[in-house]
């Protein structure tokens, strides 16, 4: 099938304007030159916006994960503990990258179950220099309580490192507000840009934290606050990746964030109103503090399936929506409404859905899901 005629349905890569590509394939400049300091200090503004930042902002040419990386490696020296909360893959990863870095108090849950507050709240009373959790856990489609956790963070002194991969620029993010030390995106998600860049924030708590005697060397945060200061990346950035950014970041100001907002959460509302309507449950397990994610939904396949059948009859349909990762994998599905994903995108997918759904025997008759996302978007 031609690349062009897919339709990217996955929580990220997502799909990125044209303008956004023909933006990367502009010649390239000096990256030490006036041009590019000032692409780095818009680049900058916009993204302070999004994350509701007064803070330091970084753009590290790294995923998201170099990120996660950049924000233990700096503050975590070998004897200091991390609460980590896990509730799914990328709750994993913070952990695994802490473990490199220092001692990890693991606070494990069920991929897909709600974070107890009151566990995070006795784990942190017997002291840790830092609490790690993602905000928007895209492997289990659920969305955890960060100012909940900034607050705890707060009481018990500690610092509060936040993945905000997925929910930064698709969802109402507010980084200072909420108390989040360091504050992590990647580029390839909300805001709709191309993979490869990763965006952190970092306040002051967290530079005076940074006391180990050797950081990083690449991901040395504090590196990256000089050069910043003089509108600049320590390191050769990766320019083509940042003319695509700045474009896709013009996109996200122009719809405007509220705006932005509410039409990946109602896509996602239409999704979960179609599931409802097949009866297809919810993959989450929600408590009062937790919610759904706007930007990820993700799907119990119904019994006696696997969810990679579904996968794979959407993709011969043209429309690539993802399964579930390592021990989700052949149990759930996830469809992604983050990025630019228009109602159109999100119709297409569910009536391709309800055909696949169908031929696997899943549901019985073709519509309920349809309509049922269509009066949802009808909304917007
Ligand atoms: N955190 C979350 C919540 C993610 O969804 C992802 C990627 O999907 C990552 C971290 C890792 O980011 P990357 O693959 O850009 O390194």
């Amino acid at each position: 099938m031609d690349l062009e005629d897919t339709l990217l349905m996955m929580p990220g890569p997502v799909p990125v304007a044209p303008k956004v590509l023909r933006a990367m394939s502009k010649p390239m400049i000096n990256h030490r030159g006036k041009e590019f300091s000032a692409m780095f200090d818009d680049c900058t503004a916009m993204l302070k916006e999004i994350f509701q930042t007064q803070n330091d902002l970084f753009t590290i040419s790294g995923s998201g994960t170099a990120s996660m990386e950049a924000a233990l490696g700096c503050t975590i020296d070998k004897d200091d503990k991390v609460v980590a909360i896990e509730n799914g893959k990328f709750g994993e990863r913070f952990k695994d990258i802490a473990a490199r870095y220092g001692q990890v108090v693991p606070l494990e849950f069920e991929w897909g179950q709600s974070v107890d507050l009151g566990l995070v709240e006795e784990k942190l009373a017997e002291g840790a220099k830092a609490v790690t959790m993602v905000h928007n856990e895209t492997s289990a489609g659920i969305r955890n309580p960060a100012e909940e956790i900034g607050k705890l963070a707060k009481k018990y002194d500690a610092l509060f490192i936040m993945d905000g991969v997925t929910s930064i620029g698709g969802d109402d993010v507010k980084v200072d507000e909420w108390g989040v030390d360091i504050a992590v995106v990647g580029s390839q998600k909300c805001v709709a840009a191309p993979p490869g860049l990763s965006m952190l924030s970092v306040n002051e708590r967290a530079f005076e934290a940074m006391t180990k005697e050797n950081l990083p060397y690449y991901l040395d945060l504090k590196a990256y606050k000089k050069s910043a200061d003089k509108s600049q990346t320590p390191y050769t950035p990766a320019v083509p990746l940042f003319f695509g950014l700045q474009e896709a970041l013009k996109i996200v100001m122009e719809e405007g964030m509220e705006a932005r907002i509410n039409r990946q959460a109602t896509g996602a509302a239409a999704i979960r109103a179609a599931m409802d309507a097949m009866g297809i449950e919810m993959f989450p397990q929600l408590n009062e503090f937790s919610d759904y994610s706007n930007t990820v939904s993700a799907m119990k396949a119904p019994e006696g399936v696997n969810s990679n059948d579904i996968k794979k009859g959407m993709m011969d349909k043209g429309i690539i929506i993802a399964g579930g990762q390592n021990r989700l994998s052949g149990q759930i599905f996830r469809i992604g409404s983050m990025g630019n994903v228009a109602p159109k995108d999100i119709m297409l997918t569910i009536q391709e859905l309800e055909l696949v759904l169908k031929k696997l025997g899943i549901v019985n008759e073709i519509g309920p899901g349809t309509e049922a996302a269509a009066s949802v978007l009808d909304t917007l």
